[in-house]
């Protein structure tokens, strides 16, 4: 089989980023101040944070939620999308990192559209179905311990009304997924779920090559 999609090099990659990327100076000096921590490599890619919230407003969501928050890159992009009184559930276990991201939500002004559990996230999300806050949510994204997504998914993908979208990241681990000989249980998670959602009738699919790799899972108002 042909692969049909194009080769990023470097010079590409640039190009692209020059030509498309809308990156606000405060999104350039949260990233910029991220990079300077060793685990940087969590953060996700500008372009990337855009395209969340391109989606957010394409969905016209109102209710968001986000499993794994770090120092808030992709908060603070779908946090700015939300139109006002929208509101993002933020789910994080580190008080560290998210210091970081709640001096830049106030900055960005959406701090009040934001909530932030500092709870495992298991916890969290059986709270809000507990809450009775099923089928109330239009756009989760998951970005947290790999080995969890799967709890995370079932859960969220309760919390989601029919057409809500829901979006995994770092579902092609840099490649691992498709190396045999990588067996780490972050990779081996990521190739189970993958698997599973190629066949799960819940959702309408997409795995985009985009950053370390994005799936985009759609719940059927059958599910
Ligand atoms: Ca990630």
């Amino acid at each position: 089989m042909t692969n049909k999609s194009i080769t990023l090099t470097d010079s590409l990659y640039d190009y692209i980023t020059r030509v498309s990327l809308r990156e606000p100076p405060l999104l350039q000096r949260l990233r910029a101040e991220t990079a300077r921590d060793p685990l940087a490599i969590m953060q996700i890619a500008p372009e990337q944070g855009q395209f969340m919230a391109l989606l957010v407003q394409l969905m016209g969501a109102k209710k968001a939620l986000e499993i794994g928050v770090f120092t808030g890159y992709s908060s603070l992009c779908v946090a700015m999308a939300l139109p006002p009184g929208g509101k993002l559930v933020a789910c994080d276990v580190s008080d560290e990192w998210t210091q970081i991201a709640r001096r830049y939500w106030q900055e960005a002004g959406v701090a009040h559209k934001i909530e932030l559990h500092l709870a495992p996230a298991r916890d969290t999300l059986d709270r809000l179905l507990h809450n009775g806050e099923a089928g109330t949510f239009d756009f989760a994204f998951i970005d947290a311990d790999k080995t969890g997504y799967d709890d995370y998914y079932e859960r969220t993908l309760q919390l989601m009304r029919p057409g809500g979208l829901i979006m995994f990241d770092n579902m092609l681990r840099n490649g691992d997924v498709a190396d045999p000989s990588v067996h780490d249980e972050g990779t081996v998670a990521i190739r189970a779920l993958n698997e599973k959602l190629l066949h799960d009738e819940r959702i309408t699919l997409s795995l985009l090559p985009v950053a370390d790799g994005i799936t985009l899972a759609l719940k059927r108002s059958d599910a």
